[in-house]
């Protein structure tokens, strides 16, 4: 194991290429290809498949990117296109500020190189949204540029081969870690190399079960040599996760109820949700602004979302209201009411589209 982990790992060049034919090799026999974003490769087409796949699985994410493809075919069209639309077509992928910096990236792309993405790698870092090893993974797949990358997959494979200590939420960590991926990516085929280690992390050497019997690296690799595998990358410490409570109010009139869309940033940024109170004595207060009267009320089923750095248990008040005085869209806070018998297209978060589900 290798017990200094500030210390380089020396990596010779007949080692490097060993480990890239290996990986090419087995990219051959198994790596995906026929994804849709590997047909008709374009840095748009990959750079969309990219930022929807920093979170979510590849199964999921096929039909959004088919949809999110179909309506905006070009960087053009995803620059010209509303946010509510861009925000609408993520509708219940998470993570949205991945659509909101690809729809500010496509019109930054616009603006700064007439349409046309961005071919070196400091000009696509400097897009929203886009890091080292996403900018490295679209000029690599689309333009066969040589860059490494280092993706959480890769970083998995990685630290399993060489042991590299420590996790991914530390700098030190990927520090170590970019110079074994640069002097491991080969010059000639890198398209298919980097395509392979993502893959290789992705159906092969997975966080809980790495099938070693059958990973075309497992004659070299520390870890399956040392039954180190479950100790790397190490576990990020727990930490307990914080829990907030929210009441989301549901004033309902004539089958249309009361949304307003959130600011740019913060939890939801840009999505409609419901309104929120943060306790039931509030109830008519909040009502009376919006000039409206309670006929009835009732409760729906208490749940819990989460987010990445805390949860939210939301309980949700339904109002149906007679009286309705306020209708135009408020300029402050844009408000809107949400016609539950026709599919909008605007961004919904996924707690609003949860509780319209239970309407
Ligand atoms: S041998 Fe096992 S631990 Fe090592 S890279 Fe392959 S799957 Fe991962």
């Amino acid at each position: 194991m290798n017990k200094n982990n500030t210390q380089a790992v020396t990596i010779s060049k007949a080692s490097a290429n060993k480990f890239a034919h290996q990986v090419l090799a087995w990219y051959q026999e198994q790596g995906r290809k026929t994804l849709p974003w590997q047909q008709n490769k374009t840095p748009y087409r990959v750079w969309i498949s990219e930022i929807m796949l920093q979170q979510t699985q590849v199964a999921t994410v096929i039909p959004y990117y088919q949809r999110f493809m179909a309506s905006f075919p070009t960087i053009a069209a995803l620059a010209s296109a509303d946010e509510d639309k861009v925000l609408h077509h993520w509708t219940g992928l998470g993570y949205y500020a991945r659509a909101r910096n690809l729809h500010k990236a496509a019109k930054q792309i616009v603006e700064l190189h007439q349409g046309k993405f961005p071919q070196t790698l400091n000009e696509t870092i400097d897009l929203p949204g886009i890091g080292r090893s996403t900018a490295g993974a679209i000029l690599s797949l689309s333009l066969n540029k040589h860059h490494a990358i280092l993706d959480g997959n890769v970083k998995r494979v990685l630290a399993r081969c060489y042991t590299i200590e420590g996790h991914n939420a530390q700098a030190k960590f990927e520090q170590q870690l970019w110079p074994i991926a640069d002097a491991l990516t080969p010059k000639e085929g890198v398209a298919q190399y980097n395509q392979a280690m993502m893959d290789l992390g992705a159906m092969v050497c997975t966080r809980s079960k790495p099938d070693c019997d059958n990973c075309p690296l497992s004659s070299g690799c520390l870890a399956k040599a040392g039954d180190l595998q479950s100790a790397f990358p190490q576990k990020k410490p727990k930490k307990q996760t914080p829990v907030k409570n929210t009441i989301m109010v549901i004033p309902r009139v004539n089958n249309k109820v009361l949304m307003e869309k959130r600011p740019p940033s913060g939890i939801w940024g840009g999505l409609w949700c419901f309104y929120e109170i943060t306790a039931a004595t509030q109830l008519n207060d909040f009502l009376t602004s919006q000039g409206l009267k309670a006929v009835e009320q009732f409760s729906l089923p208490a749940f819990r979302h989460t987010f990445s750095h805390f949860h939210l248990d939301i309980e949700t008040i339904v109002v149906d209201c007679r009286q309705l005085k306020v209708e135009e869209v408020n300029e402050k806070t844009p408000q809107q009411w949400y016609d539950l018998s026709k599919q909008s297209s605007v961004g919904l978060a996924a707690s609003t589209q949860k509780l319209i589900s239970l309407l």
